[in-house]
């Protein structure tokens, strides 16, 4: 049985990864994965330590109290989505303590990124800006795609998220992007058109163009567009709910029991890397 600590209870992630380990829990089926929540964490000071972390989640009592520091836990695989210096923090503890990491948070600078490579000498750890098993799927779609379509097209990347999100574009904008420049040997930073307005020159075959919508309650849909003179070709992904992300991040802890320690990700997961 997997013992498995999720820290950032509090935040969308850390309820909707709670819920999906619950709800793993209870599957009675022959695939059933055996993994249980074993601790749940948030930042010391916080008004939740103590407090049931199903109920704070919403899928009933779980006996896992919330607690405010990994060293007073028990688990295998911790799971982290939660901030850089958190997450930063957390990796060197596992690292020390040989346990196995999950981790989804984004935002880590290149430099940053070299800590979880190093880490990954020493412990397995599964890293990857977007879990969700679809997009991953789409990132591995898009390397063909691009090699058969791209000649011949404009390329676009249109996205769309929730009113509340600051960054644009997305990450998952940027990262298929990079797919599509990395496939056709180009380098994105030379590229990428971000917007537009005004009078411009006929649009230029060897960049790409994102475009970005900010509105209402929308987790995450991205469409990479491919029009060529005749016809257009649409890849198109669309995130309903955080439990997407969640039920990957799941997928990852499951396959990496008994893997030798290495930095992963989903590309290995689910067995698409070329
Ligand atoms: P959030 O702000 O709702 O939650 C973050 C949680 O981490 C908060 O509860 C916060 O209190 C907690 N936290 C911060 N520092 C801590 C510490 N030192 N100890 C314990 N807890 C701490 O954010 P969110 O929407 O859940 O997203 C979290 C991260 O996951 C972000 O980086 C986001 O971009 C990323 N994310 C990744 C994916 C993916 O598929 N990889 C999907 C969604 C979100």
């Amino acid at each position: 049985m997997l013992k498995i600590a999720v820290v950032g209870v509090a935040g969308r992630m850390g309820q909707a990864l709670i819920q999906a380990i619950v709800g793993e829990q209870g599957v009675d089926s022959e695939n059933e994965r055996q993994m249980v929540l074993s601790a749940a964490i948030q930042r010391p000071g916080s008004s939740l330590l103590g407090v049931d972390a199903g109920e704070l989640a919403g899928v009933g009592r779980v006996d896992v109290p919330v607690i405010a520091t990994l060293s007073e836990a028990d688990f295998d695989l911790l799971i982290d989505f939660t901030t850089i210096e958190s997450s930063l923090n957390n990796l060197e503890f596992c690292r020390v303590n040989g346990k196995s990491m999950v981790i989804g948070t984004t935002g880590f600078s290149e430099h940053e990124k070299q800590f979880l490579i190093q880490a990954g000498k020493s412990i397995p750890i599964v890293f990857a800006a977007n879990m969700s098993v679809g997009m991953n799927l789409c990132f591995h779609l898009l390397k063909q795609m691009s090699q058969v379509l791209a000649q011949d097209s404009d390329i676009e990347i249109i996205e769309t998220h929730h009113r509340h999100k600051v960054d644009s574009p997305s990450g998952t904008a940027l990262r298929l992007g990079e797919v599509i420049a990395d496939t056709l040997g180009r380098d994105l930073n030379d590229c990428a058109v971000y917007g537009r307005q005004g009078i411009s020159e006929p649009r230029d075959r060897n960049t790409i163009g994102f475009s970005t919508v900010r509105g209402g309650d929308v987790v995450g849909d991205h469409t990479v567009l491919f029009a060529s003179d005749g016809e257009r070709v649409e890849l198109t992904h669309k995130a309903s709910s955080r439990m997407t992300f969640a039920k990957g991040a799941l997928r990852a802890a499951d396959w990496l029991q008994g893997k030798p320690a290495n930095c992963y990700d989903m590309e290995d997961v689910l067995g698409l890397r070329d």
